[in-house]
């Protein structure tokens, strides 16, 4: 479903990322697959994926530097020749209320989430824009859409990346290149592997199927999008939540 098409996908060492990576490469993408810091699980996500017969590329970049995604994307045009799928998905949360929450967590989570994907899409705006043809998948929250106490930061630049959506969809549609984003609930990673029980308890009981998703049923809605069968979606937002925002 996707041989032949280079896939670049962020955040993809672990969690969401890793399992869009998998779930790309077992329909035949090769992969460009950017981390921050985790090497192993890189490396491990890149053998994983050639098991399925494509090319995987780790990259070690962080995307909230403009300099530094300019000079990966580009590394990995030179490597790959061309780029049909963006997902970002790198993301990072620093939770606490607002009344005591630091500028520093406030920035740190602007700048993965939001800024991050700007980054991203700004330097391979170009090229999508010449070839007159991609998609670009943006990994949203419901945190974005409803906002949430303790999530400031993280609501904020989750909306932001539902406007960046929008937007690209707009200003790209002429161009054939679709932009879309995912807003997930709660995923059985190590993001949500850090809240408290008590919390976690609480979540449960306010999703109506009852339990959490898993990286792999987000796997499988970023490659619907990412395939040809999604070509007139464009601008939309999906969520993926067990009902949580019904
Ligand atoms: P994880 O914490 O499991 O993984 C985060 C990934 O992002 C890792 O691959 C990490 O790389 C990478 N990353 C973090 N910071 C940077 C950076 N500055 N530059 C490049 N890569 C970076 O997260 P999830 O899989 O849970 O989440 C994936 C996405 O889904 C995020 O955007 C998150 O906000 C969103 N989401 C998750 C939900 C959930 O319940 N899990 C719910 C809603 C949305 P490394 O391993 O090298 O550190």
């Amino acid at each position: 479903m996707l041989k032949n098409k280079v896939a670049v996908i962020t955040g993809a060492s672990r969690g969401i990322g890793k399992a869009i990576a998998l779930e790309f490469a077992a329909i035949g993408a090769d992969l460009a697959l950017i981390y921050a810091g985790n090497r192993e699980a890189a490396e491990q996500t890149v053998e994983q994926a050639q098991l399925f017969g494509v090319r995987a590329i780790a990259y070690r970049c962080d995307v909230r530097s403009f300099q530094t995604v300019k000079a990966t994307v580009d590394e990995i045009l030179s490597a790959f020749g061309f780029v049909d799928i963006l997902v970002n998905n790198a993301g990072i949360t620093r939770d606490g209320l607002l009344l005591s929450m630091s500028e520093e967590s406030f920035d740190d989570v602007m700048d993965t989430n939001l800024k991050g994907t700007f980054n991203m899409i700004r330097h391979l705006y170009p090229h999508m824009m010449k070839r007159r043809s991609g998609t670009i998948i943006n990994i949203s929250s419901v945190s974005g859409l409803r906002g949430n106490a303790g999530q400031a930061n993280y609501s904020s630049a989750k909306a932001g990346i539902v406007g960046l959506t929008k937007t690209v969809a707009r200003e790209l549609a002429s161009r054939n290149v679709t932009c879309n984003a995912i807003a997930p609930g709660y995923i059985e990673t190590d993001m949500t592997a850090k809240l408290s029980e008590k919390t976690a308890q609480a979540a449960l009981e306010m999703i109506p199927l009852k339990r959490m998703g898993k990286p792999e049923e987000v796997a499988k809605l970023a490659a619907f999008l990412a395939s040809d069968s999604a070509r007139y979606i464009t601008g939309e937002v999906i969520r993926i939540d067990g009902g949580l925002c019904i």
